[in-house]
């Protein structure tokens, strides 16, 4: 099945886990897929309380269908958006929302690893929100929202052995381990790798100083030139759009910025050129460049 972020997609709704919840404090029920239903729930529910309240009626889920106007799979179709009283905030108008209405339903989409269509560069959709977490982070924001534990305000947790969390994810990708959000063996290994090359004490463990060093190990100046970059390239060039591409979408897995263009970095280019309208081919080329830069 295609999917989506590790999404399946299906017009099927019970081989994706679609189920149909009642917004707390209303009576609109929305069709979402189950394993993250506490996202676009929660996120719906603070809707109602903070932005505006919601209308039986003008709230949809799950729907197998693409994108109005193109040929990719809409976000509906994996079960994973929803669009809240549509009618007051029709596809393509801008401006449906206060400024103070727009900031909260920001810090409520950050809140829930979403996006909100209002925020797209190409046509706005101030309806729309959607889960933009890749899987198994999704799975992970779900587990903290229901009780885990997040990293302390402001600073960085250390991470050890049988930690798991978004954090880790971000340690592994800057270290170059599959990225599951779980501190195992491997890991450890590649933490301690590091330590050794960075003259730390290879203890394996993400204190304060290996966070220093791996932050340290990241950024460089952008290019003067705007290369046609495609899988295999490799170099300043690609860091940078690597760094970009980590910019914009800050909800989703990080890039490694290690300048090479891997499979991950295509993807994540397919991904930009499918919301910019472009051709999705996963080179980035002139179009894609101008794009990047805004014009
Ligand atoms: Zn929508």
């Amino acid at each position: 099945m295609p999917d989506i972020n590790g999404f399946t997609v299906s017009p099927d709704r019970n081989a994706i886990g679609i189920r149909t919840y009642t917004v707390p404090g209303t009576s609109v029920a929305l069709p979402v897929r189950s394993e993250i239903a506490p996202l676009l729930i929660g996120a719906a529910a603070e809707w109602h309380r903070d932005v505006e309240p919601l209308t039986p009626g003008w709230c949809w889920g799950y729907a197998y269908r693409n994108v109005v106007g193109g040929s990719t799979p809409s976000f509906h179709s994996a079960g994973i958006a929803i669009d809240l009283n549509a009618p007051k905030h029709p596809l393509g108008r801008v401006g449906t929302v206060s400024a103070a209405q727009a900031s909260r339903i920001r810090a409520i989409a950050r809140k829930y690893g979403l996006r909100w269509g209002g925020d797209y560069s190409g046509r706005r959709d101030e309806m729309h929100l959607e889960v933009i977490l890749t899987r198994s982070a999704a799975l992970a924001l779900v587990d903290r929202i229901q009780g885990g534990h997040p990293p302390p305000a402001g600073g960085r947790r250390i991470l050890r052995e049988g930690v798991r969390g978004d954090d880790v994810r971000l340690v592994q990708t800057r270290l170059g381990v599959a990225p599951d959000g779980i501190f195992g063996p491997k890991t450890a290994e590649a933490v301690r790798g590091f330590q050794r090359a960075r003259g730390l004490v290879a203890d394996g463990i993400v204190g304060p100083k290996t966070w220093a060093e791996l932050d340290r190990a990241q950024e460089g100046p952008p290019p003067q030139d705007r290369p046609l970059l495609k899988l295999g390239a490799r170099g300043q060039a690609v860091t940078y759009l690597q760094q970009i591409l980590n910019r914009w979408y800050p909800g989703m897995d990080r890039l490694a910025e290690d300048g090479i263009y891997g499979p991950a970095t295509a993807n994540r280019v397919r991904f930009m050129q499918g919301r910019a309208n472009l051709a999705v081919d996963g080179i980035t080329g002139p179009a894609t460049w101008r794009y990047l830069h805004g014009g």
